[in-house]
């Protein structure tokens, strides 16, 4: 094989290897580039599209990458990250804007994410917006919180509607009218599910949008006290149904043509509470891939 065919074939490998990895969302954007190798002096271009890379005529780069056969040969082996062979070592030198090299980062990194996360009712994470009493834990539900970890996927910490819309220790409770509440938490809402919807347009999965029952406000299967937080009754008794919070979240996301979001519950730990283990096992059922 003579070195025009062996550089040729090389690029041929990591083409594909790229085609591979373009993810959909990144296909959506068009990102037309011509892109000119130079390997041991053998030029060849590829035309970067929305569908994909392809080889292309000579036409005027905007990106050239210039490197040795022996380079190539290690980023297409994987024994060299690319990136660390532009940004690192040197190996493989590139003139281009600094833009277009995130997106060559996003077509030839290879992804180490588990590209799955779960969004999670604030006070798991830091229980200092519970009330007190509210909580068996000084700073984060521990256990569950190294479940999620140990499942390998993303936290994203929703924000407490209560802290935010009521104050810290809640002391506009009784305060707001059911309008003024729902619009304030709505506003929360909004913000949450347009994270959501850049997930899963980026394709990474939204495995669990993990609320705390009975919360009136986060509660998912099952609320208490969400009558009184809305001013319309004194009843205290856990009821069926969402938190205020979740219901927003809910209908915001049929609105935006989110349907089927994994919603649960996990009921909150309190003090000296039993059947916790009962607990995780069934969270980790729910997002077992
Ligand atoms: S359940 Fe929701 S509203 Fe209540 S403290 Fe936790 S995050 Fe805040």
């Amino acid at each position: 094989m003579n070195q025009k065919t062996a550089s040729t074939d090389l690029l041929e490998c990591l083409r594909h290897m790229a085609n591979q990895r373009i993810t959909a969302s990144r296909k959506k954007h068009n990102w037309q580039r011509i892109i000119r190798w130079k390997v041991d002096g053998i030029t060849s271009f590829w035309k970067a599209t929305p569908s994909g890379i392809q080889n292309s005529e000579p036409e005027q780069p905007q990106i050239v990458l210039r490197c040795t056969r022996r380079t190539l040969e290690k980023i297409v082996r994987r024994e060299l990250p690319f990136f660390i062979a532009i940004w690192a070592t040197g190996d493989l030198q590139y003139q281009g804007s600094f833009s277009d090299a995130m997106r060559l980062g996003y077509i030839f990194l290879t992804d180490n994410r588990g590209r799955r996360v779960v969004f999670l009712a604030h006070c798991f994470l830091n229980t200092n917006t519970r009330f007190p009493g509210g909580c068996a834990f000084e700073g984060a539900t521990v256990p569950l919180i190294e479940t999620l970890l140990n499942s390998g996927l993303g936290i994203v910490q929703m924000p407490c509607p209560e802290f935010l819309c009521l104050g810290l220790e809640k002391e506009k409770f009784g305060e707001l009218s059911e309008s003024e509440l729902r619009a304030c938490f709505r506003k929360l809402a909004e913000d949450v599910v347009r994270q959501i919807a850049a997930y899963v347009e980026c394709g990474h999965e939204v495995a669990g949008i993990i609320g705390m029952n009975p919360s009136p406000s986060c509660g998912v299967e099952i609320t208490k006290g969400k009558g009184t937080m809305l001013g319309k009754d004194r009843d205290a008794s856990e009821k069926d149904g969402s938190g205020v919070f979740i219901e927003e979240l809910k209908s915001i996301a049929a609105e935006r043509g989110l349907a089927d979001l994994p919603f649960f519950g996990v009921r909150r730990i309190l003090p000296g509470e039993g059947g916790i283990k009962q607990r995780l096992e069934a969270v980790q059922r729910r997002l077992a891939k």
